[in-house]
């Protein structure tokens, strides 16, 4: 059985179930287990504290997990990223209080800052020769400027709501950061092969979510200029319609340029333009 570690509580614990889900797998997780073996795959789920994971995949006590990338730096454990899950999006900044005049990472030099990301942050000051004070703390570092433990802070950023209402500004972004699913470099023929279903699953919902099933109306004689906007899987494929001069064209687009295909369809007069959500794409 393969062992995935996945987070507790907090903000990647709803979508990594969501994404076990969506890939087929079913778990038995009533609130507060430690553990859950899913009915339908062989997979073991340890929920863990988040900081915790890249020890134990770095320990072989889980063969794989689900983590932000910027923990899995902090870490700094010898183990793989084997995808990138696209949700948990932040970014590692540095906020300085909103009345500095902030010009570059140089300000810094001698100043003190609070971070829980002390492994990144001096990794980070030291490319740029900045000497500055790191003041480590596992939590709320956002308030640290405003009682007085440090004069500027390292936090994750995401919308930047927190940092504005705790009178900070974002100066400089250190690391832009994503859920990934990280292995261990350590398999068993047998867990390979697990791993290996598993990723053709998350695979098959991850594309699937960035692209759309279309189908459209178009007169024959646009039919090249519609093909070349939409080179479908392999092909597009193309009914004829029963009004004289027409195709019906279903083909599969990219969610990232959409709106700039539709534009551009509508130009080549295409009409009656629908588009579905697929469920699960294997290309
Ligand atoms: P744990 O109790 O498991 O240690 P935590 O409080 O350390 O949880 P969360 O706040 O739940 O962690 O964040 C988990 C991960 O979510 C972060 O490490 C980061 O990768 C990601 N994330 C996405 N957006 C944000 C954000 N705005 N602030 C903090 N983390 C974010
Ligand atoms: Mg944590």
């Amino acid at each position: 059985m393969l062992k995935i570690a996945i987070q507790k509580s907090g903000r990647l614990y709803d979508d990594s179930i969501k994404l076990l889900k969506e890939c087929g797998i079913e778990l038995n997780n009533g609130n507060k287990q430690l553990k859950a073996v899913a009915f339908n795959f062989p997979l073991e789920v340890y929920f863990l504290r988040d900081d915790d994971i890249p020890q134990y995949i770095f320990d072989g006590v889980a063969d794989i997990g689900i983590v932000g990338e910027n923990v899995l730096l902090e870490k700094n454990k010898d183990i793989d990223i084997v995808y990138r899950l696209g949700f948990g999006r932040c970014r590692l900044s540095l906020a300085v209080p909103k009345a500095m005049q902030y010009q570059s990472i140089h300000d810094l030099e001698g100043l003190k800052i609070a971070t829980s990301y002390s492994n990144i942050l001096q990794q980070y000051l030291s490319s740029h020769q900045v000497n500055a004070e790191i003041h480590e703390i596992s939590g709320s570092v956002e308030i640290a400027p405003g009682i007085g433990l440090a004069d500027v802070i390292c936090d994750l950023v995401s919308s930047g709501s927190t940092l504005f209402t705790n009178g900070l500004k974002e100066a400089e972004v250190i690391l832009q950061s994503e859920a990934v699913l990280a292995a261990t470099k350590d398999f068993s023929e047998e867990k390979k092969l697990i791993l290996e279903k598993l990723l053709l699953r998350i695979n098959a919902v991850k594309t699937a979510k960035n692209n759309k099933y279309i189908l459209l109306n178009a007169p024959n004689h646009q039919l090249k200029n519609i093909f070349s906007l939409l080179p479908g899987m392999k092909s597009p494929t193309v009914v004829s319609l029963v009004e004289e001069g027409w195709s019906s064209v279903q083909s599969v687009v990219n969610e990232n340029d959409f709106w700039e295909v539709i534009e551009k369809l509508k130009q080549f007069e295409a009409e009656g333009i629908i588009v579905i959500p697929i469920e699960k794409m294997i290309v």
